[in-house]
């Protein structure tokens, strides 16, 4: 049998939020805990030092679950930059909500912070599967409902997402690519727009079942890495003559 993922899950402040008396990174992990199909499960927070993502952590981490919102300027560069490393050496990472204006999905996909359209009004988001083969939309109805959420709309300035799997639709008419994938170096990202702090969003199965979908999928393969730089030229023997 495999070895079981070691994922990490972080936010960027500590302390119950909104509908979340334990905080929502508690609600995140104990749902990935539940599936049993993981390792060890961690929490790391932003006002920890190193902000909870020593390189102890991180080189132990294969899926790092990152939720942020309002604090990314107060991510250290360095951190930042360990968090990239380890992605382009295959750690999986999975971007939540505003995760979008963070410093490291910046510093991975080249998006400039907050290039969309929002608004907080708790009007409904109806969220549409659109890739109906791939594993993190397994499970998932074609459809569903968030009676509640905040309002990301297209333009959404990031390039060209590598699949497209979710696009929501929004009470006041807006729409958005709200679950895209991205592959950078070896790693693998998948941003998921919905999970705004003031409502129970990741308490509905649909959202858990996308979220550990996500994380399986994201982990790296365990493949050695591949061969870079200067290589000796050598001539192909032909097989047949
Ligand atoms: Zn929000």
């Amino acid at each position: 049998m495999s070895k079981k993922l070691n994922v990490t899950v972080w936010d960027e402040r500590e302390g119950a939020i909104g509908p979340y008396p334990n905080g929502m990174y508690t609600t995140i992990a104990d749902f990935l805990k539940k599936s049993g199909e993981f390792g060890e499960v961690r929490i790391a927070l932003q006002p920890q030092p190193e902000h909870g993502l020593t390189e102890e952590v991180l080189n132990s981490t294969d899926v790092l679950v990152y939720w942020a919102h309002c604090f990314h300027h107060q991510v250290e560069d360095n951190i930042v930059e360990r968090i990239r490393q380890r992605v382009m050496n295959g750690m999986g990472l999975i971007l939540l909500h505003s995760a979008h204006a963070s410093k490291i999905f910046g510093r991975l996909v080249g998006y400039e912070p907050w290039k969309l359209r929002w608004r907080e009004v708790g009007e409904l988001e109806r969220v549409w599967r659109i890739d109906h083969g791939h594993p993190i939309t397994a499970g998932v109805p074609e459809y569903f409902d968030i009676p509640h959420s905040e309002m990301y709309g297209e333009h959404f300035h990031i390039p060209t997402p590598d699949e497209l799997l979710f696009i929501s639709w929004y009470e006041g008419g807006e729409v958005f690519r709200s679950g895209c994938t991205f592959k950078c170096g070896l790693g693998k990202i998948f941003f998921f727009a919905p999970g705004h702090e003031t409502f129970p969003i990741y308490e509905m199965p649909e959202v858990q079942r996308i979220i550990t979908n996500a994380v399986k999928w994201a982990a790296p393969n365990g493949n050695p890495p591949p061969i870079t730089g200067n290589v000796t030229f050598e001539r192909p023997t032909p097989s047949v003559k």
